[in-house]
C-alpha cells in the first residue's frame, strides 16, 4: 500500500479531527500518502477527495467537527455503488481506507471490504457511545462534559424554584450517555430504554420528599429512545401526578464542542493504530481500545453485537440520591 484515504461518516463526534490528524501524520510519517474525503460515503461515491499534506491537519487537534464534513449517503447501501466506490479509489492509487464513524458507517465499511476485497479498518466514532469493541468512542467524553456543565446550571433554577427537571440527553437506542450523565450530575432518576422505567415509583418518590418537607427539586436525565416526544409525555404524566416539571431537550449541543483530553488522547492512540493495521494487512476490523489496550474487534462483532448498559450506573444513581 502506497496511499490511503481517510473519511468521517454519520453523525459528528468531538475528535473527529485529532483522529484525522493522527491517521494523517501516522501514515505520512511512514512515507505513505494520504486522501482525504469529503462528505463520507457521499464525497467516496462522487470521486471527492483530495490529497493531505502534513500542514492541512495543522491547529485542528482542538477543534469540534471535522474538517472532512460529514454526512448520510442512503445510495452506499446499494452494493452497486459500492464497487463503484471501490473502483473510483483504485483509479487514484489507493490501497487501503479508514472510515471514522458510528455503527451504520462501520456496517457500510464492513460491506465494502466483503464485496470489493478493499482493504478497511473503522474508528469509533460517535458520542452515543454504543459500540461495542471499544470502552469509550472517540466523542462520548466530550459529550458527557457538555452535557455535565448545562445540567449543573439547569440544576442552580431547579433547586431555587424547587421544581423537577426533566433534561433529554442523546441516546435512541442507547442508555450509555444518559446512564453516565445521570451519576454524573447527581441525577435524582435515569431513565434509559434498556431498563423498563416506573413512572408511579418516581411520583412516589416526589411525593413522599414534599412530605418531609425536602422540597422536590431534582434532575431527572432521560434519553431520548426510539420514539421522538418522550420527555414530553413523561413531563405531561407527572403534570397529572401534581408535579409542574420543567423540560429542557440538549439536543445537538451535545455533538459539538472542543474535544476533551481523552478525546483527543483516544482518537490520536487509535487513528495511529487504524494505519499500523492497515499497513500489517488487516482489514475488515475496527480499532478501539478497552482496558487502556488498543484492540482490534471484526467488523461483523460490531454489526451483531450490543454493548450492554452497566445497569449498576443506574441503580448507583438511585443508591446515591438523598
Ligand atoms: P452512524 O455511522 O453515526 O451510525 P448512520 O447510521 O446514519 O450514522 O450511517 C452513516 C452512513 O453509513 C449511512 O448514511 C450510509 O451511507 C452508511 N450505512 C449505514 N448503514 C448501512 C448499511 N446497512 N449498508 C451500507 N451502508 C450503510
Amino acid at each position: 500500500i502506497n496511499a490511503i484515504a481517510v473519511m468521517t461518516s454519520g453523525g459528528d463526534s468531538p475528535g473527529m479531527n485529532p483522529a484525522i490528524r493522527s491517521v494523517t501524520r501516522a501514515a505520512l510519517n511512514q512515507g505513505i500518502r494520504v486522501f482525504g474525503i469529503n462528505r463520507g460515503y457521499s464525497g467516496l461515491i462522487i470521486g471527492d477527495l483530495s490529497e493531505l499534506k502534513s500542514s492541512d491537519v495543522t491547529n485542528i487537534v482542538q477543534r469540534g467537527g471535522t474538517i472532512l464534513k460529514s454526512d448520510r449517503c442512503e445510495a452506499f447501501k446499494d452494493p452497486v455503488v459500492r464497487n463503484q466506490a471501490a473502483e473510483i479509489l483504485k483509479e487514484h492509487g489507493i490501497g487501503g481506507l479508514i472510515v471514522i464513524g458510528g455503527d451504520g458507517s462501520l456496517t457500510g465499511a464492513h460491506l465494502l471490504t466483503q464485496e470489493t476485497g478493499l482493504p478497511v479498518v473503522g474508528l469509533p466514532g460517535t458520542i452515543d457511545n454504543d459500540i461495542y469493541g471499544t470502552d469509550d468512542s472517540i466523542g462520548f467524553d466530550t459529550a458527557l462534559n457538555t452535557a455535565l456543565e448545562a445540567i449543573d446550571k439547569i440544576r442552580d433554577t431547579a433547586v431555587s424554584h424547587e421544581r423537577i427537571f426533566l433534561v433529554e440527553v442523546m441516546g435512541r437506542n442507547s442508555g450509555h450517555i444518559a446512564s453516565q450523565v445521570g451519576v454524573a450530575c447527581g441525577a435524582e432518576m435515569i431513565v434509559v430504554p434498556e431498563i423498563d422505567f416506573k413512572l408511579d415509583a418516581l411520583c412516589f418518590s416526589l411525593a413522599n420528599q414534599r412530605a418531609e418537607g425536602r422540597g422536590s427539586s431534582g434532575i431527572i436525565v432521560v434519553a431520548e429512545g426510539p420514539k421522538p416526544g418522550l420527555t414530553y409525555r413523561l413531563a405531561n404524566q407527572l403534570e397529572t401526578h401534581g408535579e409542574k416539571p420543567g423540560v429542557c431537550i440538549l439536543g445537538h449541543i451535545q455533538r459539538g464542542g472542543r474535544p476533551t483530553g481523552h478525546d483527543r488522547v483516544l482518537a490520536s492512540c487509535l487513528g495511529a493504530a487504524a494505519v499500523t493495521y492497515l499497513m500489517a494487512g488487516f482489514t475488515d476490523i475496527m480499532v478501539g481500545m478497552i482496558n487502556s489496550k488498543i484492540t482490534a474487534t471484526p467488523l461483523l462483532d460490531i454489526m451483531e453485537k450490543k454493548k450492554p448498559l452497566n445497569p449498576q450506573l443506574v441503580e448507583l444513581a438511585q443508591l446515591l440520591h438523598k
